[in-house]
């Protein structure tokens, strides 16, 4: 008993002061890839690359489109090894979720040269990330929860590497708690779906049925590549896809699997969805 009290103090505060300051990251920890869509020669070798089609090249009428899907990343970094140009390196970010998922694809317009290369960019779009709740809606959390939120984790089909991110969300480094935010066992004691995988279909009913008994205002939050697009699975006889192929999402929270901040990110943007609800919807 002595020397757990003894190891307590020694450890002294473990938990991270997420939002309000950044978490140390590994060195080894790999966010999003970041396009630098002035400088990228030839997409094509990056989009060959790509193993969940995140990449897409579009050529027509000698113009080249290009598109690129954080909802369908799974932060492997090929298309950075492919694209020998530098103009595709991988990044520590993982700040991405979005309540819209137009937000999470990338476009750039490019004339085309005759030897198939990209000659000029005409246009390009920024990237996801831009509504970074941090303090911001961290201040606004304890405003908003007289009561504490309640969330009810769904898995729809994943491979449980999501689960394990989640799972860290409780422990003291993260201790989700401290925002009066807790899973809970049933749907209908929950404010919250947050749900992983690609929808199984063994699991549509399923996660449809959750859906139906989960009381009004209800936010749904998509976890992973997988809860977002499909991911590495996409979409086959056995799997419909992301989360909104069979219910409506709120925010999407890109990643495979997204680390715990990330989540904590995305939950903490779906909070914004929660209290708009709750101002229109009031619960008796
Ligand atoms: S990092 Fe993302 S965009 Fe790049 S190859 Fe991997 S899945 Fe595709
Ligand atoms: S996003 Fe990645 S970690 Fe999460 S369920 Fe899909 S494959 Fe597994």
């Amino acid at each position: 008993m002595f020397k757990i009290l003894q190891k307590t103090f020694s450890v002294g505060t473990a938990t991270v002061d997420y939002p309000s300051i950044a978490p140390r990251l590994a060195e080894q920890f790999r966010g999003c890839p970041e396009f630098d869509f002035a400088a990228w020669s030839d997409a094509r070798p990056a989009a060959n690359a790509c193993p969940t089609g995140a990449i897409a090249v579009c050529d027509r009428d000698g113009v080249r489109q290009v598109t690129v899907d954080y909802g369908r990343c799974i932060f492997c970094g090929e298309c950075a090894e492919a694209s020998l140009d530098g103009a595709v390196r991988m990044t520590q970010r993982f700040e991405l979720a979005a309540t819209d998922r137009r937000d999470l694809v990338l476009f750039a317009e490019y004339t085309l040269h005759p030897d198939g290369s990209h000659a000029e960019l005409q246009s390009a779009t920024s990237g996801p990330g831009a509504e970074i709740p941090g303090k911001r809606i961290a201040a606004a959390i304890h405003n908003l929860l007289g009561r504490s939120l309640s969330i009810r984790q769904v898995d729809a089909g994943s491979c449980n590497g999501c689960e394990q991110e989640i799972v860290a969300l409780n422990n003291p480094v993260h201790d989700i708690e401290r925002f009066g935010i807790h899973f809970v066992a049933s749907p209908r004691h929950a404010d919250m779906l947050l749900v992983t995988g690609p929808v199984t279909r063994n699991m549509e009913l399923a996660l449809r049925k959750t859906w139906a008994a989960t009381p009004d205002p209800k936010v749904v939050v998509a976890v992973g590549a997988c809860g977002i697009s499909g991911g590495i699975f996409g979409t086959n006889y056995a799997s419909l896809g992301g989360v909104d192929a069979a219910i409506p999402v709120d925010v999407y929270i890109p990643g495979c699997p997204p680390r715990p901040e990330a989540l904590l990110h995305g939950i903490l943007l779906a909070l914004g969805q929660v209290r708009q609800r709750m101002s229109s919807h009031p619960r008796g």
